[in-house]
């Protein structure tokens, strides 16, 4: 009786949906089958429709261990996993925060085959042991796409990109382009640029970063400076900064010895302190504050001869650029280099803390002159080296064509000409 009552119930579904077809004048009956078949889903090269797919997040207090024991791997296999994959991936270094995927199969079992740990947008991990196990690290292609940008600034630099919608990094990128000759903390309202640069893309859409800034255009005070990114050390591969006239942008020492910090006390001999009833005592270095923690770069390129820890300067580092200067770096709250150590400009020697004689966390840069405390906002600081003659003439051809499209970008917002 149910069976029959199944059947007739089926007989009228099918009666009905053939009337409505008819009524809507729809021709399609055969081909339904064929157009349902989904899609062939590809992913980090793995057919997704060969498994059940499961696509999370690490959360925290997740072990790879946890996850597999939940998708029917037992312990033995995720040790034998780990043991055979620990050179290329230390699975306790899953990251909260990070996807990742896991292929089961598709049988009633439902076993976890792959698993795919995205390390970055870019980088991810494959750990495959279907059958035997096999562990890849492998990129996700980019895409690059060439984009220019302007902008008139009315406060801060970042102010006129985030009006402008534009991305961060590429200010960050202008600001080290430009950090020897624009202080960007004193810009003025009117001051403009334009910049071509290309931005690399996953997955087609997706942002991941900013490969590199070709060229641009900054008017400080009314004062163009051009940018025009050139390869200067073949051996190296080594790329500057050189204006239209190839001069490189870059001096052979940073003008801070930490990024977005504030200067809270400038070399002073005068200065006078309540504290010590309003005594004279002189200031030889420049204070840098920032949060403890915050990464202290060398200024110049040169060899640490001091790296310890004494009376007021607390851990402190010290390096010799040339016969001519060093540079000292006072109340670390640790030093990352030690002393005989070479280090290139830029490089991250120490931390900020508050060792020593401070009262709150900064860094006492000083600058040594020829043995004696200067003041280095009041050196003329050596330039690096201008681009070499025989390279002239093809930077001229280079550059020549960015320029031209340089110039006839127009300011956003629009100029009216
Ligand atoms: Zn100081």
């Amino acid at each position: 009786m149910k069976q029959i009552g199944y059947l007739l119930l089926l007989v009228i579904v099918v009666f009905s949906c053939k009337k409505e077809k008819k009524e809507a004048k729809i021709v399609v009956p055969e081909k339904v089958e064929e157009e349902k078949a989904p899609p062939v889903l590809m992913e980090y090269g793995y057919v997704l429709n060969d498994f059940n797919v499961v696509k999370d997040t690490i959360r925290s207090g997740d072990s790879f261990g946890a996850i597999m024991d939940n998708h029917g791997i037992t312990r033995a296999k995720v040790f034998e996993i780990t043991n055979k994959i620990k050179d290329t991936f230390n699975v306790a270094r899953i990251r909260a925060g990070k996807p990742y995927m896991l292929l089961k199969s598709k049988d009633t079992t439902e076993k976890a085959q792959v698993f795919v740990y995205q390390n970055n947008k870019i980088d991810y991990t494959v750990i495959d042991f279907r059958d035997s196990i096999i562990v890849s690290k492998k990129k996700k292609p980019v895409k690059l796409v060439e984009k220019t940008a302007s902008g008139v600034i009315n406060s801060s630099l970042m102010q006129t990109f985030d009006d402008l919608d534009l991305n961060f990094l590429v200010a960050y990128n202008m600001s080290d382009i430009y950090a020897w000759t624009i202080d960007f903390t004193r810009l003025q309202a009117g001051d403009r640029f334009k910049v071509m640069y290309t931005e690399k893309f996953i997955d087609d859409t997706i942002p991941a970063g900013i490969d590199q800034i070709k060229a641009s255009y900054f008017e400080h005070r009314g004062k163009p400076i051009y940018a025009f990114r050139y390869q200067d050390d073949s051996i190296n591969g080594g790329f500057d900064y050189f204006d239209e006239e190839a001069n490189n942008l870059r001096r052979a020492f940073l003008r801070a010895p930490v990024k977005f910090s504030r200067i809270s006390s400038r070399y002073n001999l005068r200065r006078r302190i309540k504290y010590y009833g309003n005594k004279i005592r002189p200031h030889r270095g420049t204070d840098f504050a920032a949060p403890i923690g915050t990464p202290i770069l060398a200024t110049a390129d040169g060899i640490v001869t001091k790296s310890e820890r004494r009376g007021g300067n607390g851990k402190y580092v010290k390096i010799r650029h040339n016969a001519s200067y060093d540079t000292q770096y006072l109340h670390m709250s640790r030093q990352a280099v030690k002393a005989g150590q070479f280090v290139r400009q830029g490089d991250v020697i120490g931390y900020i803390g508050m060792t020593g004689n401070t009262s709150g966390p900064h860094v006492c840069y000083r600058f040594w002159k020829n043995g004696k405390e200067v003041d280095p906002f009041k050196q003329d600081l050596p330039a690096s080296k201008p681009l070499a003659d025989s390279l002239r003439p093809a930077f001229n051809n280079h550059i020549e064509p960015l320029k031209t499209t340089l110039d006839s970008i127009l300011f956003e917002p629009k100029e009216i000409l």
